[in-house]
């Protein structure tokens, strides 16, 4: 009897040989375990959005959507996503510093439920799209606070930045209800940071939004319907991290939102969440072509790597770190070596670990990087070396599907084209 990591009772290793490796498996009852975690934390008033950029699996948005999430997007093509996943366009978010006339112009017609501008002049194009399309879109300013609260990995607040609106500058920005006649400006939406892991900096950056989204509307004067608090719950992925605390989060998450709602009772409040929704349901597959040393350091080449995982890498960090990492196959070997893994590219970037304590590993053996839900092929080069993007399964209620097919060579060459010029005459 072989040990075998198992998800909902798979052992990945059939699942590698009914659908290859590299592959990025999703375990859809982690995906809900997250999901009702929170929920069942946070107050029934507090909304949840799906910030498809962490993850624009369909079939992902879709198991997020059935427990109740709206989608928060980006692009054409993640507004496209959410449509499919059944996400319905009044539950739908459209953020981003740099939209398109295309993309603004998708959103009023196809009744985007809350359209989020980042700039003056964006403010000004809605609003001549809008009129020329006799609608009246929902609008959330998102705003650049003066304030920062230290703790995320990427603070966002009292620092110049594409996204956004100073504070100040809109504090200066007059009726808005006069100045875009033909945009319906519903409240505010600020994003504090990613990956958060201290609970109490979530509460604080929340009571702060809240405080912030009552000035502005009250000197701008709109009513406030909504605001968007953001989120940035954090996972741990290194060692010495911490999941942040959900009951932490939702603790004073819940404090900020029942003193705001005792001055403002009908207003919607809003979490958007990618990473702490997906990150822990995801784990990525690699299966050892080859192993080697090199002046004394043991390697494992495996098939995929920093293309479909560039997150695993650490950037950011000068040390090294490595995500939790684990054999997949005959697990009860003990971990007495220590290994890199690395993927199959031309650059010694390419490193999933580094210094790992692992078992003797042989060719064939299969890695897992786990937590590995969030950020991970769409946010990779995935084009790097032409390897393309890998398959994707989720396993729901014990049954694997395939969400994603691998990419193959000519998906890559598809849309390439040699220019007339090249064609040489044939020389006789
Ligand atoms: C990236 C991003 C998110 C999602 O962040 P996570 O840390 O993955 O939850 C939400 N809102 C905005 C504005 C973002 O840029």
């Amino acid at each position: 009897m072989t040990t075998d990591h198992r998800v909902q009772g798979i052992a990945v290793r059939d699942l590698a040989d009914t659908f290859g490796t590299p592959l990025f498996v999703y375990d859809a009852d982690v995906l809900a375990a997250q999901y009702r975690t929170l929920r069942q934390g946070l107050d029934p008033s507090v909304e949840i959005y799906y910030s498809l950029k962490a993850n624009p699996n369909v079939a992902v948005c879709a198991e997020l959507h059935a427990l109740g999430a709206g989608a928060e997007v980006s692009s054409l093509a993640e507004l496209l996503t959410a449509a499919r996943a059944g996400v319905p366009a009044e539950r739908t978010m459209f953020l981003g510093p740099g939209k398109s006339a295309d993309e603004l112009t998708a959103c009023v017609k196809e009744g985007v439920g809350l359209v989020v501008c980042e700039s003056f002049p964006e403010l000004d194009l809605l609003n001549d799209l809008a009129g020329q399309h006799a609608a009246r879109p929902s609008v959330l300013l998102r705003v650049n606070p003066a304030f920062s609260v230290k703790g995320s990995g990427l603070t966002m607040g009292g620092k110049a930045r594409q996204f956004g609106m100073d504070e100040d500058q809109l504090e200066a920005a007059g009726n808005v209800t006069a100045r875009w006649p033909h945009l319906h400006v519903r409240g505010v939406e600020v994003f504090m940071g990613t990956r958060i892991l201290d609970s109490s900096v979530i509460a604080e950056n929340t009571r702060r939004i809240l405080l912030l989204a009552e000035r502005l509307a009250d000197l701008l004067d709109f009513p406030l319907d909504v605001v968007d608090v953001g989120g940035g719950l954090g996972v741990a992925y290194f060692e010495g991290e911490q999941d942040v605390d959900v009951d932490g989060v939702t603790g004073g998450v819940n404090q900020a939102v029942l003193d705001f709602r005792g001055r403002r009772p009908g207003t919607r409040v809003i979490m958007e969440l990618g990473r702490y929704l997906t990150a822990l349901a995801g784990l990525y597959v690699t299966r050892i072509r080859y192993v080697k040393t090199s002046r004394g350091e043991r390697f494992a080449v495996a098939d995929g790597g920093t293309n479909h995982h560039m997150a695993a890498v650490g950037t950011g960090s000068f040390v090294k770190r490595n995500f939790p990492v684990q054999v997949l196959t005959d697990t009860d070997r003990p971990a007495t070596e220590t290994w890199h893994v690395t993927g199959p590219l031309c650059t010694p970037n390419d490193t999933l670990v580094k210094n790992a304590k692992l078992p003797p590993l042989q060719a064939g053996d299969l890695i897992g990087i786990h937590r590995s839900g969030a950020y991970g092929p769409s946010a990779s080069p995935v084009l790097f070396l032409g390897h393309g993007h890998p398959a994707e399964v989720l396993v729901a209620n014990g049954t694997p599907h395939l969400v994603r097919e691998h990419d193959m060579p000519q998906d890559l060459l598809a849309k390439q084209r040699l220019p007339l010029h090249t064609t040489h005459p044939v020389r006789s």
